[in-house]
């Protein structure tokens, strides 16, 4: 058969059987009825419309980006399901009139982050940026910290992303030191905005200084001080004492603040800006921002995020170690497998030196093929001629289908 052949699509007889044998197993397990056996395959069967797999992320990455970042929680879920259908996205239904796109998700936004006058929802982190200084600084200067030069990752770098929209990136001070008077020195009447960017995927450790944001607005007079935070975080987390959050760099007189949907926020891919309403409206009326606004379903499951229950992010970051242990201590037991120490990410670019302290299942390091290409599919972290299982991120509920994924795998060697 060519490349080409529809005949390609047709599923593989070992997917078919091992989703089938799945749902049994789910059946033996009372999790589901005997007689919803059939409707149970059926509906799995449909489910897999998409080739995108669902994965039980044993990694102990939080927010792993080749995982889609963020997993959503369930409010979230029954939101964008919801949303895929019609929804009164931009109509008041009291008046019949037409309304804004996004009114209530940018209200969830003030109402959790009560340091931000206004705030605006785009495509995601990059886009958001692309939109802040398109609007402030084309065809003028983005005065910027050469430490804060980064790379977020598969090649994209922000100085790059920057002078893509004709605005031209001012590099001030030096890759580990830049001093308040680096940026005071190069504000000219061509300044258009001056930037901070958290380099949240890497720390310079040693002989470093640099600026604060307080310290930036109280030099540079008018001129935005625009903050890319990144991660996320709306407000101080004492798990994460190096991570910034909106609601300080707003207090400390950033005028705008860039930030992702889908990492420490626990939300869907989105880029969330927040700062003054002067800025946000100016922003929000730019031809751009049609270019780079969101979907519905975006704007469903981010407004459930910020007003849900704290996220499947926020709560692997905050996992009690000890009952991590009694659940590893569950399924190692049940499979006969050692169960070793082994520290869990924040990932996703986000707080790369805090540790999270966890345990993990170790197996022979030849089990991590079957096990990614097994149903369900479990992606463990190969280290050191291990392959680790860290149960942080994958949710309790799940806790079972891992230990029969497995037991499977063991048993197959
Ligand atoms: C992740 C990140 C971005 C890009 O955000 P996306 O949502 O991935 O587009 C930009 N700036 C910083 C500092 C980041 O950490």
């Amino acid at each position: 058969m060519n490349q080409d052949d529809p005949r390609r699509r047709i599923p593989r007889t070992d997917h078919l059987l091992a989703l089938v044998r799945d749902v049994q197993q789910q059946a033996r397990e009372g999790r589901i009825a005997p007689e919803d056996v059939e409707s149970a395959v059926l509906a799995r069967v449909r489910a897999s419309a998409t080739t995108l797999r669902p994965v039980l992320n044993a990694t102990g990455v939080v927010v792993h980006t080749n995982l889609g970042r963020a997993p959503l929680g369930p409010a979230a879920v029954e939101a964008l399901v919801s949303a895929a259908r019609y929804v009164d996205v931009e109509l008041d239904l009291a008046t019949g009139a037409r309304s804004q796109r996004g009114l209530q998700a940018r209200a969830a936004l003030r109402a959790a982050c009560p340091a931000a006058e206004d705030a605006l929802v785009v495509n995601n982190g990059a886009a958001a940026l692309v939109l802040a200084t398109t609007a402030l600084a084309a065809g003028r200067e983005v005065v910027v910290s050469r430490g804060e030069m980064v790379e977020i990752g598969a090649g994209f770098r922000l100085p790059d992303l920057i002078a893509s929209t004709g605005a031209r990136l001012r590099e001030v001070g030096a890759t580990n030191r830049t001093h308040l008077r680096d940026y005071v020195d190069a504000i000219g009447p061509n300044t258009g905005c001056v930037l901070k960017v958290h380099p949240s995927n890497f720390r310079v450790e040693g002989f470093t200084s640099e600026v604060t944001v307080a310290e930036l607005r109280a030099a540079v007079g008018d001129l935005p001080v625009v903050a890319d935070l990144g991660s996320g975080l709306l407000h101080p987390d004492p798990a994460l004492p190096d991570e910034p959050d909106a609601t300080t760099a707003l207090d400390a007189g950033a005028d705008l603040v860039i930030a992702s949907g889908d990492k420490l926020l626990g939300g869907p891919q989105a880029g969330l800006l927040l700062g003054s309403k002067q800025l946000i409206e100016r922003l929000a009326k730019h031809p751009l921002a049609r270019a780079v606004r969101v979907d519905k379903l975006t704007l469903a499951a981010l407004e459930a995020t910020l007003s849900g229950p704290p996220s499947p992010v926020t709560a692997a970051l905050h996992a009690d170690p000890d009952a991590l242990h009694r659940r590893t201590e569950r399924l190692a037991d049940a499979l006969g497998l050692p169960v070793v120490a082994h520290d869990g990410r924040v990932g996703g670019g986000g707080a790369p030196g805090v540790p999270l302290a966890g345990w993990a299942l170790r197996l022979p390091e030849s089990a991590a093929g079957p096990l990614r290409t097994g149903d369900p599919a479990v992606l463990p972290r190969v280290h050191d001629g291990a392959c680790l299982v860290d149960l942080r991120c994958v949710p309790e509920d799940d806790d079972d289908r891992l230990l029969s994924a497995l037991r499977r795998v063991l048993e197959a060697r």
